[in-house]
């Protein structure tokens, strides 16, 4: 190998640590700056009565799908709420977006840390809000993404899996559940 190729490696390799580097301090000062906003949410007690998440449903017209039966002997931990495929889905609680994920079970899905230290769970969706972004601090209503149909809800009329995991375990949305204020 020449000596001006071995330069010209060394150089790309510098190069793409320094971007490395810099990618993980971006991410990481991201998450530095949403953690006093963090521990404020997390300290606020849990919020009662939530908003439901998918623009124009009615609580009403949503069924309370908790426990049933799931693929693999697992119980359905959540509300599916269905809307037609596209409709907005919105933060039913203030908090900070502490996951943006495509894969497994889910599918594209969002996670919002919120009030109480309940960890909110959207998923099947169909993409999300266009510049949404991990450590985001978003208010209920807030745009999260759209309903579809991603991960093991494929092929089944679009619906946002709607869950919520406190500090013990996966509790039901369902009775939470109440008409979004008009915006
Ligand atoms: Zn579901």
């Amino acid at each position: 190998m020449t000596h001006r190729a071995q330069r010209t490696i060394a150089m790309s390799l510098c190069l793409l640590a320094l971007l490395a580097v810099s990618l993980w301090l971006a991410n990481g000062s991201a998450m530095l700056r949403a953690l006093p906003e963090a521990v404020r949410i997390w300290r606020m007690p849990a919020v009662m009565e939530l908003p439901v998440p998918v623009q124009g449903v009615r609580a009403k017209r949503i069924a309370d799908t908790w426990g049933g039966a799931r693929s693999g002997g697992r119980r359905h931990e959540g509300t599916d709420i269905f809307a037609k495929r596209g409709t907005p889905v919105t933060s039913a609680t203030r908090g900070i977006v502490v996951r943006i994920g495509d894969y497994g079970i889910g599918g594209k899905h969002v996670w919002v840390l919120g009030p109480g230290g309940e960890r909110h769970y959207y998923a099947h969706l169909d993409g999300w809000a266009p510049g949404l972004r991990q450590y985001r601090v978003v208010r209920a209503g807030d745009f999260l993404g759209f309903v579809g149909d991603t991960g093991n809800a494929r092929g089944t009329p679009p619906h946002l899996h709607y869950g919520i995991y406190g500090t013990r375990g996966a509790t039901n949305p369902y009775p939470r559940l109440h008409d979004a204020p008009a915006r």
